[in-house]
């Protein structure tokens, strides 16, 4: 939990969409929120008033997961808050299953195009079809690589197959390519594409200077840090500075800008918050850095970032995110990588040179 939050300002203070009903943010541009069944139960999804080849409707910004539970609530939204109007386009800010999950259910029964980037489209479409990827053993190998000895967590993290198709049942076939810089009109007004790194592969969050208002995804939260982790597909990844760098496009917008996040509450004071996630990062470094005096594995940072008892699940985040700060040392040159006869990689404060 972020220690600073109450430097951040809310608008709409405690008030919350209810289940099945939309929320006004601004003139056509309304909030709506779904359940998520983890620790994180929630995700806020956007809706945008649209006309779009000819038809009134609304653009739909994040899908939640494909649950039961998640659908009845879009069968609510659509039957009661759409104005009688279709969806007519569905846009993902990236390719995780909270996000993702609905894309093919709404698509479908709507005849809506999916807008994507390429990264984040075609990451989903590998992730769904099980080719590669975060499935159980490339996970459990590429943790043990990192010192991870628990036999429980082992065997449960090797178990931990088809974990995006099952909250990802199906996705679209052709989606609409967007990238960063596009402008894309959508209702009254034009949005921005600006890109982000770190998370997920090609991050899309939206500007739109008439309003000013920024839909943010999960690249600007208030209350929590953006997960950053090392996955198994690309293990020698440095997805810390990656953020730290995108975060930072967020700078050039104006202060009063009204962030949209994807968890968490609408709030102001975004400049404040990107100051507050590169201290938070910096703080977590230092920490990391202090381990590095001696020999250090992923595995032996996870107790120290994270101090209560984590489950498997939170383990999986746990790791990715100790595994990314050691990385982030590793690329600076603050410490150096070494293998040993136990197959273990280990990192440790580079000798002056
Ligand atoms: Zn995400």
């Amino acid at each position: 939990m972020n220690p600073l939050e109450s430097r951040l300002a809310y608008p709409f203070g405690e008030t919350l969409p209810p289940p099945g009903r939309k929320f006004e943010i601004a003139p056509g541009i309304y909030w709506i929120r779904k359940p998520l069944p983890f620790a994180l139960n929630h995700i806020n999804l956007w809706l945008l008033r649209d006309h779009f080849e000819g038809r009134q409707g609304w653009t739909v910004v994040d899908c939640g997961i494909a649950s039961d539970e998640t659908r009845a609530l879009w069968d609510e939204v659509i039957d009661h808050e759409l104005e009688r109007l279709p969806i007519v386009r569905v846009l993902c800010t990236h390719t995780h299953p909270d996000h993702l999950g609905n894309a093919a259910w709404l698509t479908e029964r709507f005849g809506a195009p999916l807008w994507m980037t390429l990264g984040e489209y075609a990451m989903g479409r590998v992730l769904q079809s099980g080719l590669l990827g975060t499935d159980g053993p490339s996970t459990l190998e590429h943790f043990m690589a990192h010192g991870l000895v628990d036999a429980a967590h082992a065997e449960t993290l090797k178990l931990r197959t088809s974990y995006f198709a099952r909250l990802v049942p199906a996705m679209p076939l052709s989606f609409h390519r967007i990238a960063a810089g596009d402008a894309i009109p959508i209702g009254d007004e034009t949005w921005q594409v600006i890109p982000g790194f770190g998370h997920s592969p090609e991050h899309a969050a939206l500007f739109a200077p008439g309003v000013e208002i920024l839909i943010s995804g999960d690249m600007l939260l208030p209350r929590i840090s953006t997960n950053i982790s090392v996955h198994a597909m690309e293990p020698e990844a440095n997805p810390v500075q990656q953020f730290l760098d995108s975060i930072d496009r967020f700078a050039a917008l104006p202060a009063q800008t009204l962030v949209l996040p994807s968890h968490g509450r609408p709030f102001r004071n975004l400049h404040e918050r990107i100051a507050q996630l590169h201290q938070h990062h910096e703080e977590r470094l230092a920490e990391v850095l202090e381990l590095c005096a001696r020999p250090t594995s992923a595995a032996d940072v996870v107790p120290v970032m994270f101090k209560r008892e984590l489950d498997t699940h939170q383990l999986f985040f746990a790791f990715g995110e100790a595994l990314a700060h050691l990385h982030a040392l590793w690329f600076k040159g603050r410490v150096v990588r070494t293998r040993g006869a136990d197959r273990v990689y280990r990192f440790q404060v580079a000798p002056p040179a």
